[in-house]
């Protein structure tokens, strides 16, 4: 039995549940999805090729340096309600675990000891450049940046739409039955 959608204002404990229910409910069905086969293995190769991209040119090691060094990492408290249920069912798609907690106390609810926990991050996430960015790394190596993280982005639209298309359908056969 496929529980109904989660409104995006529940608080995020309670959309983890909803994200984990599901896929023990619905994973294997949602896995079986050709459509959303193809999707997770498109989405996979875009999130390698921005983290490498990312690596290459500096980002990491700045963001590492501000994180370790300077204490000041951008993900910060409240950053975990930009998630609604449907990216979080994404990410145990991909075989991410959920935390149960939040592990640093004005962090986002998602940030563990080395990073990011999820795999399938907000647009917001994924893009977000500060001034220590923007002002050491090249314009043009930005720009290249851009553009692979459009990519994942545009992969992530599509998978989100094609796993509400198919659990939607699955709501309604359930209602019917
Ligand atoms: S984006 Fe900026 S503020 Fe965020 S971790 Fe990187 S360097 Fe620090
Ligand atoms: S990158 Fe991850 S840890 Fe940072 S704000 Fe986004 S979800 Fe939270």
């Amino acid at each position: 039995m496929l529980p109904l959608p989660i409104s995006a204002n529940r608080p995020v404990k309670e959309r983890i549940a909803w994200a984990e229910l599901c896929f023990q409910e619905s994973g294997d069905l949602l896995l079986g999805d050709q459509k959303i086969a193809d999707l997770l293995a498109e989405f996979n190769l875009a999130v390698k090729f921005s983290r490498q991209k990312m690596d290459r040119s500096g980002v990491v090691a700045l963001c590492r340096e501000c994180d370790r060094e300077e204490g000041g990492s951008c993900c910060g408290i409240g950053l975990e309600e930009k998630y609604d249920a449907w990216l979080l069912l994404i990410n145990k798609l991909l075989g991410v675990g959920l935390p149960r907690k939040r592990q640093q106390k004005d962090g986002c609810f998602f940030l563990g000891e080395n990073g990011c926990l999820l795999k399938a991050r907000h647009v917001i996430c994924i893009n977000y450049a500060c001034t220590k960015i923007t002002t050491n790394v090249q314009p043009s190596v930005i720009k290249d940046l851009r553009e692979v993280e459009g990519q994942e982005i545009t992969s992530l639209f599509m998978l989100n739409e094609q796993v509400k298309r198919v659990f939607r359908k699955w709501i309604k056969q359930q209602e019917t039955a």
